[in-house]
């Protein structure tokens, strides 16, 4: 079989993968990336994400791919629904947000990618890769039948079942949450400006049911739980909330787990780099993994195209990319790892109570791993939460 020789093979053309090969490509380097779908953002999302992550993409807003208007409000509801806590973007000093055309966003990082060189081929199933004398040879499925790539390095951003982490590193400490989503039409939703979050055992006992408007009548309605059948959940939400779901309709649903066990301990060896959900990179309160995908994407392929360019791809060279990337990103992983270990344990009634005393920025902070100190020590003040789960947090 004839081998086709690259300097950097992608596999997975998710937000990770994108970056990391327009990156790569930027430098000059050959860089092929495979994706095995026909098209990409096939994989369910709620895609809803900041304008900072725009930024990390180096994209300006688009009305190509930004479906809502900015999102500038966050209502997050207790098991108890009359109870919420409100998060305004104003009074967090957060620029707002958006819901993503997820499969038009990637699909503009792809002509990004392709436009710095990148060769791109889709409908491409990565699946065999071995390292023979100090190269990496990667078995392609494609309609033309198996192709073999040869690279010298290889950036694994296949997602969750990824097949470079199951090979060489150690995911065995990925804990997964189930996610079903619909997408909707005909939702009466009283402000399409607003996300609506609700939570609580009764609801999604470890997780939350989001409903995000996507404009022009349509709305991702999702839930994220651990340990129950997640579409009879959120069947029964949808069931349960007949003033915004009476006459609505779901158009196309998905399901996909996401990683919410915090970053795996190894990120790079000789040679080879994971990034994005394949290497657990998702804030674990939320879910939330564009950003830090984009984020871990850009610094890897940075970081491999200087490697490649000055002759060493040692482990301890390719050390750069998550000693750069967890200057940014470490602290909040753990730190809302942590948050959300504290919070599972709640009961309803905690919640509820919970609800009476968190403002809108005390729960940005546990979502994102922020200030954790902050909370903790507000919490102090009240018997019931002082030990259970303020002096964890201090
Ligand atoms: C239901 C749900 C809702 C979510 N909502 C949000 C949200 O609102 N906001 C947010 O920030 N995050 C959200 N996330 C998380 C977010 O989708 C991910 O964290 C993010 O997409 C990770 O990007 P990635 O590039 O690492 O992986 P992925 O997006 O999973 O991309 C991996 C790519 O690799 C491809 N691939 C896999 N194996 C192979 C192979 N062997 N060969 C070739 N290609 C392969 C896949 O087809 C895929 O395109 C959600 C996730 C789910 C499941």
């Amino acid at each position: 079989m004839k081998i086709a020789s690259y300097d950097i093979l992608v596999i997975g053309g998710g937000p990770a993968g994108l970056m990391a090969a327009r990156k790569t490509a930027q430098r000059g380097v050959k860089t092929l990336l495979v994706e095995k779908e026909k098209q990409f953002g096939l994989k369910v999302c709620g895609e809803a994400t900041s304008a900072a992550t725009l930024a990390e993409a180096e994209l300006s807003p688009s009305e190509s791919f930004i479906c809502s208007r900015e999102i500038n409000r966050v209502l997050v509801y207790a098991p108890q629904q009359e109870k919420n806590v409100e998060i305004s973007a104003g009074s967090i000093g957060y620029s707002g947000g958006f819901i993503l055309n997820k499969m038009a966003f990637l699909e503009e990082m792809g002509r990004s990618a392709l436009r710095e060189g990148t060769e791109i081929w889709m409908a491409a199933v990565a699946n065999q890769l071995v390292r023979q004398n100090g190269l990496f040879r990667c078995t392609i499925g494609t309609d033309r039948g198996a192709q073999l790539v040869e690279a010298k390095v290889v950036i694994g951003c296949d997602g969750m079942n990824s097949i470079v982490a199951r090979r060489f590193f150690n995911p065995k400490d990925y804990r997964r949450i189930s996610c079903v989503q619909y997408k909707m039409a005909n939702c009466h939703l009283a402000d399409q400006t607003r996300l609506e979050i609700f939570i609580g055992n009764n609801v999604a006992p470890g997780g939350y049911v989001w409903i995000f408007p996507k404009g022009e009548g349509l709305t991702n309605v999702g839930i994220g739980t651990q340990g129950a059948p997640a579409r009879k959940r959120l069947d029964k939400f949808i069931e349960t909330h007949p003033q915004r779901f009476q006459e609505a309709q779901v158009l196309s649903m998905g399901a996909a787990p996401v990683p919410i066990g915090g970053q795996i301990e190894e990120l790079v060896q000789d040679g080879l780099m994971l990034c994005g959900d394949a290497a657990g990179q998702v804030i674990p309160l939320t879910g939330a993994g564009i950003h830090p995908s984009i984020a871990a994407g850009r610094i890897a392929g940075q970081v491999a195209a200087e490697a490649l360019l000055e002759g060493n791809i040692s482990r301890e060279k390719l050390s750069a990319y998550p000693e750069q990337f967890n200057k940014t990103w470490s602290k909040r992983i753990i730190g809302s790892l942590k948050a959300q270990q504290l919070i599972v344990k709640l009961s309803d009634q905690e919640l509820n109570q919970l609800a009476d005393i968190f403002t809108g920025q005390d729960i940005v902070d546990l979502a994102n791993g922020f200030n954790l100190t902050r909370v903790g020590i507000k919490l102090l003040k009240y018997p019931a939460f002082a030990a259970k789960i303020a002096r964890t947090l201090l």
